[in-house]
């Protein structure tokens, strides 16, 4: 089974939870497929005077519970069927943290790293140019996912407004904060993934204190991650990301890491050197023996090949889809508890929202506001996604999705009397 899409990981998922749900099976043939989906060509006038073509994609995934919501990534591994998976991860996402949206994801094919800045704005209005009609705060929210940032989500805003929308600070999250983003995104789901954490390590009866963590990725969200972990007084032994892999037994001061990755380093851990630290395999960093592990970088980590290997008691989901469906069967052989994705990364929706509630209500929370709902909002998330685990007996992952589910088939049953609610 290694080397199984995403897309069939997330179907995987979602069968195997419909069917312990036993939901009817018109509601799962409805709320399991995409509502919309749309492919465009976007051309680009390059630097060179050249002309250049993209790909680009939006699949509204489902909005029986809101306005659909989700980033938009530029990518090489962007095509269709990847960006179908990760909109119907923001449905099963939106819906077990409880927040009112829908699910949608939207991405470019292209290598970011090769194109030049106007490039790449004349990209994003591109995209946004064959899209728009589908964007509004009511009806289809974007904002940051791999690779795209607070920049982008101006120029999204800005393009818009050129094109007769109505300019409305509610119609993008992750802005930056001079347009109307909201304090504490950036470091959103870095923060909710170390919360998710640190509740795990709590159930399972583990003082925080000394415990160890790996960080696969330190970009958007596993910089953050270990960032609060380290503060919570967790040691973090291991990090990576596309340029080296670094082990150091006595932890590292993420804060110096952080330092080098946004100064010399220039985005990258390469070159980063301490006293105590040496330099392992990048694929070491899945298989290390530490108390806790972070995928945080992109999808199909964590294989049916390599998960036998995997020495963490504790996985958490920083990135979307880490984990291949195969594999979390051996996981669970090997007692390694995953907490799944959905609820594990869900701090950066969870920040979106209050972004978007702040711009609808023209207000500016504090920075303590914004973080202490959000830790309230991810921690009844992780109660609720526990105590169905251990009502139902099952793992972690079935349990976020059975929530999902049951909440979004309700809210389908509720809208159209036609469907039968849950069970027939
Ligand atoms: N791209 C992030 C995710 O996958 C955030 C989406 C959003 O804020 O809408 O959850």
């Amino acid at each position: 089974m290694a080397g199984t899409s995403l897309l069939d990981t997330v179907t995987s998922v979602f069968e195997q939870a419909a069917s312990k749900l036993n939901l009817d099976p018109g509601v799962r043939a409805l709320i399991g497929s995409p509502e919309r989906e749309i492919a465009v060509t976007i051309p680009v006038a390059m630097d060179d005077g050249g002309l250049a073509t993209f790909r680009g994609y939006r699949v509204q995934h489902s909005s029986a519970r809101g306005p659909y919501k989700g980033g938009i990534r530029y990518d090489t591994g962007v095509d269709l069927e990847e960006v179908r998976a990760l909109a119907a991860l923001m449905t099963w996402k939106c819906a077990v943290v409880d927040i009112p949206y829908g699910g949608a994801k939207g991405g470019i094919c292209c290598d970011p790293k090769a194109l030049s800045k106007r490039e790449l704005e004349r990209l994003t209005r591109g995209y946004v140019n064959m899209m728009d009609p589908l964007f509004g705060p009511q009806v289809d929210i974007p904002a940051p996912d791999v690779n795209t940032d607070e920049t982008v989500m101006s120029w999204i805003v800005d393009e818009r407004s050129e094109r007769g929308a109505l300019w409305s600070r509610a119609s993008v999250t992750g802005k930056p904060l001079v347009l109307g983003g909201s304090r504490g995104r950036r470091e959103a789901t870095g923060r909710g993934v170390a919360t998710a954490a640190l509740h795990a390590l709590r159930r399972l009866g583990m003082d925080p204190v000394g415990r160890t963590v790996a960080v696969q990725g330190f970009g958007k969200v596993g910089s953050w991650a270990a960032k609060f972990l380290h503060d919570a007084g967790c040691k973090v032994v291991a990090v990576s990301d596309v340029s080296c892999a670094l082990f150091r037994e006595e932890g590292f001061d993420v804060s110096l890491l952080t330092e080098h990755v946004s100064g010399a380093g220039a985005g990258l851990l390469q070159g980063y050197e301490c006293e105590g630290m040496c330099e392992i395999p990048r694929a070491d960093i899945l298989t290390l023996d530490v108390d806790v592990l972070v995928p945080a970088a992109l999808e199909g980590q964590i294989t049916a090949d390599n998960a036998g290997a995997v020495k963490a008691r504790i996985i958490v989901e920083g990135a979307n889809g880490p984990t291949e469906f195969a594999a979390d069967e051996i996981l669970a052989g090997h007692g390694i508890t995953v907490v799944p994705d959905i609820v594990a990364n869900a701090g950066g929706v969870v920040v979106s929202y209050f972004e978007w509630v702040q711009n609808l209500q023209c207000l500016q929370w504090s920075m303590d506001d914004v973080m202490a709902r959000l830790d309230a909002l991810m921690t009844k998330a992780c109660d609720e996604v526990w105590n169905t685990a251990a009502r139902e007996g099952c793992s972690l992952r079935t349990a976020a999705y059975m929530l999902a589910i049951s909440r979004v088939a309700e809210a389908a049953a509720a809208r159209f009397s036609s469907i039968p609610r849950r069970g027939g």
